[in-house]
């Protein structure tokens, strides 16, 4: 079944669970604001960040500076090769700009996109970990809210994501749209 319309289905039946975590997840959260030392102090081993939204705007070749300060924070805290990135647009681009600036962190490709959990287990198995040891930064209810549901591991709901209507006016909106929307089903049914 296409990514869509299985998180659309998967969305809809698991709504409850998105709207409680929803309901948890604090206001205007930044991928910069995250702490954490804490989610390691609470059991996590490995990080997994989202892209778009959550290291850059729709659409960007590598992250921006203030997210990369995050991402060197993370390899600190977790260590070499317990940093992850799962986008949905996992494209040469990105894949090259890691390799070449953040060699210790894993870029997960060749998995089925978010929300199948695919991309979680494939962490899971690459490192050995128990579901529960694994958080996704996402700024999405419907794809890395679902996929963590469905794999067992922890979701950091990135409610304050990186947007730019300048350079992406449709897409940025389009997106916009879905988070307003997953935001408001979770919320009716929390
Ligand atoms: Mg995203």
């Amino acid at each position: 079944m296409h990514h869509v319309l299985y998180g659309l289905v998967e969305g809809h039946r698991k709504r409850r669970e998105l709207g409680r975590v929803l309901t948890a997840a604090p206001a205007d959260l930044a991928t910069v604001d995250v702490d954490l030392a804490r989610l390691y102090e609470e059991g996590t081993r490995a990080l997994v960040f989202d892209f778009d939204g959550v290291l850059a705007p729709h659409a960007a070749l590598h992250p921006l500076e203030e997210t990369g300060v995050t991402l060197k924070n993370a390899l600190q805290v977790f260590g070499a090769k317990n940093v992850y990135i799962l986008s949905n647009k996992p494209s040469s681009e990105r894949l090259e700009y890691f390799r070449e600036h953040f060699s210790d962190i894993i870029f997960v490709s060749d998995v089925r996109k978010k929300p199948y959990p695919d991309g979680l287990e494939k962490v899971i198995s690459l490192g050995g970990y128990e579901p529960q040891q694994v958080t996704l930064l996402d700024d999405r209810l419907m794809t890395g809210g679902l996929a963590c549901l469905a794999a067992g591991a922890k979701f950091t709901y990135i409610s304050k994501p990186y947007t730019d209507f300048s350079r992406h006016p449709f897409k940025e909106s389009f997106f916009s749209f879905l988070r307003f929307f997953e935001m408001t089903l979770a919320r009716f049914a929390a």
